[in-house]
């Protein structure tokens, strides 16, 4: 990993580090704000070729960016994503990546792009709504 990010200029090295400092999902404005960087084209380069080297995914559905667990192995991510506070998680989804190469290839239909996004709430967010209408019920 050290080789590639040596590659990194150093925007794009401050936008991966704040990445992975955030356990859920940025859009390209929260980085740009919160590293106070000036030109919104800069933090889409950045954020451009840190795709190219896999150091970040882009989640799809919501247009906004998480750093990966891991880099340096190739593979197909999917996410479940928290549509209250947006915490992220990353998981394999080859099975699915195949499944859904074939239906393409049936079709012969060229995939640009694929996304397996599960959205919906974590845990900690579920229990916070589940324990409200219980509360109401007490008063
Ligand atoms: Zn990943
Ligand atoms: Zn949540």
């Amino acid at each position: 990993m050290n080789t590639r990010i040596e590659l990194l200029n150093a925007t794009e090295r401050r936008v991966i580090r704040h990445l992975k400092r955030a356990p859920r999902l940025l859009t390209a404005y929260q980085i740009q704000s919160a590293l106070g960087i000036r030109y919104p084209n800069t933090v889409y380069r950045a954020l451009q070729r840190l795709l190219e080297f896999r150091f970040v995914h882009r989640i799809e559905t919501r247009n906004a960016f998480i750093a990966c667990d891991d880099p340096e192995e190739s593979h197909h991510p999917g996410f479940v994503i928290c549509s209250d506070c947006g915490l992220v998680e990353e998981f394999d989804v080859e099975n699915i990546s195949l499944l859904l190469r074939a239906e393409a290839a049936k079709r012969t239909f060229l995939i640009e792009k694929s996304a397996v996004e599960i959205i919906g709430r974590c845990q900690r967010c579920n229990s916070t709504v589940v324990k409200k209408p219980i509360h109401a019920g007490v008063r």
